[in-house]
Parts: C-alpha cells; sequence; structure tokens
C-alpha cells in the first residue's frame, strides 16, 4: 500500500480533481473551503478564474464548472494502487455536468480501478442526480464508449454487480439531508455506500432500514428492509460505512458531542463502520486554555453564564448545553470520549 499523501484521514489521495468548480446546495456548504481557495485564485490568469469570483461577501463560485481535461488521467499515472477520493472540491454530479462529461468521468474510475487497483471514493450532495443517472442504460452505454473510446479493456455494466472498487458517497450535515439523501443513495447501485456528515450540524437519527440489516436487526423488526412500502427498488442495500466530522476554517460552526456520539452509538448497535474523522475547530475537553463557550444541544453559541444559558434553554427546551472551546483543527484533535473511531468497510484492505 502506498504512503497516504492526503490529509483527509479516510483516504490515501485526495489529489484527482479533474473538474473545477461547485455551487452551495445546502448549509453543510456555507463555508466551503473550494469556494474559498478559488475565490482567492480567481484574477486573471489563475486557475479560478471564471469558476469563482471576490465579492463583498467574500468568494462565490459563479456556477461555471470546467472539466480539467489535462487531469483527467492522473490515476493511470498512479501505479501504486490507493484508495482516491475523487474530486474533493468539486460534485461529480453538479447540475452543470453534462451526461457525457460525467460519464467520461466515471468510465476513467472504472479504468483506474480495473488498470490499476485503485479505489475510488465519490462523495456527493446530489444524490438525486446520482441516482438517476447510474440507474440509467444510457449513462452505461456512455461509459462503456469512453472505456472503448480509450482502447482499454472492454467494460461491460452489470446493475446486479457494480464496480467493486468504486464507493459512492452522500455528504448529510444535520437531519433534513440525511431524510433526503440517504434514500437516493440506497437506490444507487453501489459496491460499498457511505455517509459523510461532515460538516455535522446537528442530531441525525438513522432509520433502522438504513444501517445493514443484521440477523438480529431482521429478527427484533421481523421484517426485511425490501418489505418497507416504497423501497421495493431497494431491497437489502444498507449503509455500509458512516464518517463523522466537526467543521474547521474560519467561522467554523462547533458539533455537539451528543450528534457524534448519537452517530457512533446507532453504527455500533447496527455493527456499521464509523469513522471519526475529526473534532474540527471546535473541541470538548477540560484541558483547552482558551475561553470556554456554551453550545446547546441544537448548536447554538451562548455565552457560558446562567442567564444566558436560561434563555437559550427556554428558546429550544432540549437542554445538555455543554462547554466548548474554539481551539483550532489541530488541536481540537480527533478523540471521541477518549478513543479514536478508525473503521473502514471490511473490503477495504
Ligand atoms: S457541494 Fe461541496 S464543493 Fe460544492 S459548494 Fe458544497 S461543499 Fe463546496
Amino acid at each position: 500500500m502506498m504512503a497516504r499523501t492526503s490529509k483527509i484521514e479516510w483516504t490515501d489521495r485526495s489529489d484527482w480533481n479533474p473538474i473545477r468548480g461547485c455551487t452551495r446546495v445546502s448549509e453543510g456548504c456555507r463555508h466551503c473551503y473550494a469556494e474559498r481557495m478559488a475565490g482567492r485564485f480567481s484574477k486573471p490568469g489563475m486557475w479560478g478564474h471564471g469558476i469563482a469570483e471576490r465579492t463583498p461577501a467574500g468568494a462565490r463560485w459563479t456556477g461555471r464548472v470546467a472539466m480539467q481535461w489535462d487531469r483527467l488521467d492522473l490515476p493511470m499515472r498512479w501505479r501504486k494502487p490507493a484508495m482516491i477520493f475523487a474530486s474533493s472540491t468539486a460534485d461529480w454530479f453538479h447540475e452543470s455536468l453534462t451526461i457525457d462529461e460525467i460519464a467520461t468521468l466515471y468510465a476513467m474510475a472504472v479504468s483506474a480501478t480495473v488498470e490499476r487497483g485503485h479505489t475510488i471514493q465519490i462523495l456527493t450532495k446530489r444524490a438525486a442526480r446520482m441516482r438517476e443517472l447510474l440507474n440509467s442504460d444510457e449513462f452505461w452505454r456512455l461509459v462503456a464508449h469512453r472505456r472503448c473510446d480509450w482502447a482499454w479493456s472492454a467494460f461491460h455494466y452489470d446493475a446486479a454487480s457494480p464496480p467493486t472498487r468504486i464507493w459512492l458517497g452522500i455528504s448529510a450535515e444535520d437531519q433534513q439531508r440525511a431524510d433526503e439523501r440517504i434514500p437516493h443513495l440506497l437506490a444507487t447501485p453501489a459496491a460499498v455506500r457511505f455517509v459523510s456528515c461532515e460538516p455535522l450540524l446537528g442530531p441525525i437519527q438513522f432509520d433502522p432500514l438504513w444501517l445493514r440489516a443484521s440477523p438480529s436487526t431482521v429478527a427484533a423488526s421481523g421484517r426485511l428492509p425490501s418489505d418497507a412500502p416504497g423501497w421495493t427498488r431497494i431491497g437489502m442495500n444498507a449503509l455500509d460505512w458512516v464518517i463523522c466530522g466537526g467543521e474547521s476554517g474560519p467561522h467554523a460552526r462547533p458539533m455537539h458531542p451528543q450528534w457524534a456520539r448519537g452517530l457512533r452509538d446507532q453504527c455500533a448497535a447496527a455493527g456499521v463502520p464509523f469513522f471519526f474523522k475529526q473534532w474540527g475547530a471546535w473541541g470538548n475537553g477540560s484541558d483547552f486554555a482558551a475561553d470556554a463557550m456554551a453550545v446547546t444541544s441544537d448548536g447554538r453559541v451562548v455565552e457560558p453564564t446562567s442567564d444566558s444559558l436560561a434563555a437559550a434553554d427556554r428558546a429550544a427546551p432540549i437542554g445538555n448545553a455543554t462547554m466548548m472551546h474554539c481551539v483550532g483543527k489541530a488541536r481540537a484533535g480527533r478523540l471521541l470520549d477518549g478513543r479514536e473511531h478508525n473503521e473502514m468497510p471490511e473490503v477495504a484492505r
């Protein structure tokens, strides 16, 4: 296995970026790192020109998404098999990309897995478009054509056994986005399905049907996921992996520890691998010297005085405010209740 070059803890490399540009879709995009970087380099002649611009409110995507053709075949040039997070700074299922462009990306991903033994991790917030395309015969015909164009080995797609080394994931920062996107993910053919709850901005309760149906859960409920109305196409599909992380960077919002613990405990109960990536900028622990602020269980930051806490509790009487400290990602670390959680799907190794 190659040495890791990515700073993202759950992958080996995140430097395959064959597209540039995006647009915000939900609250998790509010402090998008990629948008900030593109805005910083958006002057004429710089790589971000045309895809982002500086505004009085900060960097903003323009909506243009551009293929980086010179970077498309990078994974074919990397000879040591690696776990590759594809396009960590964009979204493969962005509405500005044509079906042909996405098929081209996908064909390269298939080639990288087959010819080089890489594993490709694709993460999207456009779950509906991913589901639509990856269930479309036309899309897979285009993927096969691209592979033939490149004169690599023939590719025959079989929906019953999708490419084994392509993992598909969706981002879900809160309950609403989990409810919207996870059913699309489960209805998409994939060898491995994962959810990245980063930046986690609220508690998420998984539907038990989304988690792998262990013999005990099936016995307890007396039914399989495919029995549920509207889930007939999903069958036994379930989540294979859950990643959790807090927000970092300027204006980062805190992740209440109970939200992270909730994900951890649901995964443990269902036997789903759980990866705790980071706290983000806000740490939870008594060993930080920085001024403590109180974070309510709905994510608001309030002065830790009895008056402000009482007011916060009246506004959202859910209690459980906790002290947190904005100390930066490095110091906040990645221990949850004193230990790291680095679980991966079994197929990973
Ligand atoms: S989808 Fe990802 S890359 Fe696009 S704006 Fe949102 S956070 Fe940024």
